[in-house]
């Protein structure tokens, strides 16, 4: 027997197409199934990129994105939207008006300005149209590097970033998140997340690592605290829930390609891990 449309909660991404599935829609939709979710995708970008680096990217017209989003939209509102790469500021700005049409339900912005590698996925004058979208954004989730391109000037510690948070908050986020602030405790380094919902701030801390570069970090983890929020948990615990599954993902990172591993949504709970690495090549015709 099928479930009825009304108890399954869905939660969307739009998002870029990372082909390598590292990161974007791809990585989105593998965290919402792991958290029991049923996700649907607009694409927004399709990127030419493996685990080594991006190639290029084409980025879709807005009316595209948009003949996408009215279709799902047309059948069933989620639950919940993540919002990852936007590609073009025209995108940034029609996504942002359908979302404000939306506002009973929540919006998690992973503000992508560049990948990991360092190429930009967003194009000149993206920036100001994501700042603009905020009013219609439930939690926005920054690394360090975005937070300082949102708010202008360069977060150091953690009283900067609680500092550069509330000037997302004053521009219209309900919460922030700003993940991976490098602090010290006594003479060991500490990476910071720091979530500042209305006025209240929460500092979670654990050990720095050292040259950790997983890719799809930012996109595990912004899907899966929309997934949680699409289950009616509010933001706070929601929050905690997808550090923690982010974390995991993180640790039981998987490396299928000859670049920095990805994060796996699948964590520690993958059924029989060793599949993936003990595939030998078939031969023709197999
Ligand atoms: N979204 C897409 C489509 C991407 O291609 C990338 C990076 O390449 C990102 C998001 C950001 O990924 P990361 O979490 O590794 O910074």
């Amino acid at each position: 027997m099928s479930t009825s449309p009304e108890r399954l909660a869905i939660a969307m991404t739009i998002a870029g197409h990372d082909p390598s599935g590292g990161a974007g829609i791809v990585a989105d939709l593998r965290t919402f199934e792991e958290l029991g979710i049923y996700g649907v995708a607009v694409a927004t970008s399709i990127t030419y990129q493996n685990s080594v680096g991006v190639n290029g990217r084409f980025d879709l017209f807005p009316d595209l994105v948009i003949g996408q989003l009215d279709a799902l939209l047309q059948d069933r509102v989620p639950s919940a939207f993540k919002v990852g790469m936007l590609g073009r500021t025209d995108t940034v700005a029609a996504v942002a008006k359908i979302l404000a049409e939306h506002h009973s339900r929540p919006v998690v912005l992973d503000p992508v300005l560049r990948s990991s590698s360092g190429e930009p996925l967003i194009e000149e004058g993206g920036l100001e149209a994501i700042e603009r979208m905020l009013p219609v954004v439930t939690v926005v989730t920054p690394n360090k590097d975005e937070l300082t391109e949102l708010c202008g000037f360069e977060v150091f510690d953690v009283a900067d970033v609680k500092a550069a948070a509330l000037m997302l908050v004053k521009k219209g986020a309900k919460a922030v998140l700003v993940t991976g602030v490098k602090s010290k405790k006594g003479s060991k380094a500490e990476s910071s997340d720091v979530l500042l919902v209305g006025d209240k701030y929460h500092v979670y801390s654990g050990p720095w690592v050292e040259d950790l570069s997983v890719h799809g970090t930012g996109c595990v983890l912004s899907s899966a605290i929309a997934a949680f929020l699409a289950t009616g948990r509010d933001v706070r615990t929601s929050v905690s829930m997808a550090r923690n599954f982010t974390l995991a993902a993180m640790k039981n990172s998987i490396k299928p390609g000859e670049g920095p591993p990805f994060a796996s949504p699948r964590g520690g709970r993958q059924r029989r891990p060793k599949d993936y690495y003990s595939f030998v090549t078939p031969s023709p015709g197999v």
